[in-house]
């Protein structure tokens, strides 16, 4: 069954963009926008263009291409390449598409880097804590160490030659929830890119990319929703970011979850646990590209936000600001570079 949720984890504050003053030509360009629900989530298409007619011409290529990555790595879709690594796991190697490949070679570099907080062979895991939410208990310890032992990035076998994926183990199964939809923005901004505009900004739910910035704007505000509210969907933080050529993703444990007894689990395991993560309320993620700023939100909320502000110290270009729960209240650790992207929008600017 497709999972719904429409969503949006980061709303765009303003877009507007932030506050410059214009170069000459940029203001002829038409503001077009277009929504769209792929990949169970919200889709929103913002895009400056020399006309109507060519801003919508850009943005149906850019769903068309979203529509080719979701029908190539959604585990919902029977007929997905995902789908047919899942059901052959434990067999030969499978053949897969430039999609699926890119997908999985960047998981496995992130799964490296981060010693396996994040793994895309999660799904036997994802499995039996929805099964067990459902009921309001944790799995069964016998169940937890089975789903466990399937849980393995580092027994993938990706082979270049040919493009071979190969699950080694009968029940292993892919899921790519944490990765995909920030792949398919990156790809969405490339079917932009390859229409001729400069200035867009593209929303998957929380997972965005901004390219340019608007007629005589510096960059994309862009809001990010105040965790602490998760009932109100359009609180957001008084500090918005303006980025211009980055992605931002964000993960929160209000967005999906499960309750037992009362407590709130996210919809993030720790693989190496094959529990959920307790008390990150969410994490937002500056990135080059919208691939690897979703793939390090959901891999820094495992990590906790001492471990991920050190993690983005260590890679120029990625920021990081994590909201915690302790004892009632909500507490954001950011790395240096977060807070020089953080403005304070003014009515009116
Ligand atoms: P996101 O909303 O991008 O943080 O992705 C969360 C989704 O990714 C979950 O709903 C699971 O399907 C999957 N997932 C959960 N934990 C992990 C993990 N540690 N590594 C990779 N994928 C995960
Ligand atoms: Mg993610």
């Amino acid at each position: 069954m497709r999972r719904v949720v429409i969503q949006l984890a980061v709303l765009v504050a303003s877009l507007l963009g932030c506050a410059r003053s214009a170069p000459a030509g940029e203001s002829r360009l038409v503001r077009v926008f277009d929504a769209c629900t792929p990949m169970g989530t919200y889709m929103a298409v913002t895009v400056y263009a020399p006309d109507e007619p060519s801003g919508r011409q850009a943005i149906a290529a850019a769903f068309a291409r979203v529509e080719e990555v979701e029908a190539a790595t959604s585990h919902y879709r029977e007929t997905s390449e995902i789908s047919k690594l899942n059901r052959g796991a434990g067999g030969p190697a499978l053949p897969v598409g430039p999609h699926v490949w890119a997908v999985l070679r960047r998981s496995a570099e992130v799964s490296a880097e981060t010693d396996g907080a994040f793994d895309v062979t999660v799904g036997p895991l994802v499995a039996l804590w929805k099964k067990t939410w459902k009921k309001g208990k944790a799995p069964a310890d016998a169940d937890l160490a089975a789903a466990r032992a399937l849980v393995d990035f580092r027994s993938v076998a990706l082979t270049q030659e040919g493009r071979r994926v190969q699950l080694p183990k009968p029940g292993m199964q892919f899921d790519l929830g944490a990765i995909a939809k920030g792949y398919a923005v990156d790809q969405a901004v490339a079917a932009l890119r390859e229409r001729g505009i400069q200035a867009a900004l593209v929303d998957a739910g929380g997972d965005m990319y901004a390219m340019g910035a608007p007629p005589e704007r510096k960059g994309w505000f862009i809001g990010i929703r105040d965790p602490s509210q998760p009932d109100e969907k359009d609180r957001i933080l008084s500090r918005a970011l303006c980025i211009r050529d980055q992605a931002v993703a964000t993960s929160g444990d209000y967005e999906q979850f499960g309750v037992i007894e009362g407590r709130r689990y996210s919809h993030i395991l720790d693989p190496r646990t094959g529990r959920p993560v307790l008390g990150v309320a969410s994490v937002t993620v500056v990135a080059p590209d919208a691939t690897s700023a979703d793939a390090y939100a959901t891999a820094m909320s495992v990590l906790g936000p001492e471990a991920s502000v050190a993690f983005a110290e260590k890679r120029p270009g990625i920021e990081v600001m994590a909201i915690c729960e302790r004892g009632g209240q909500f507490v954001a650790t950011r790395s240096k570079g977060f807070e020089r992207l953080e403005v304070t929008p003014t009515a009116g600017r």
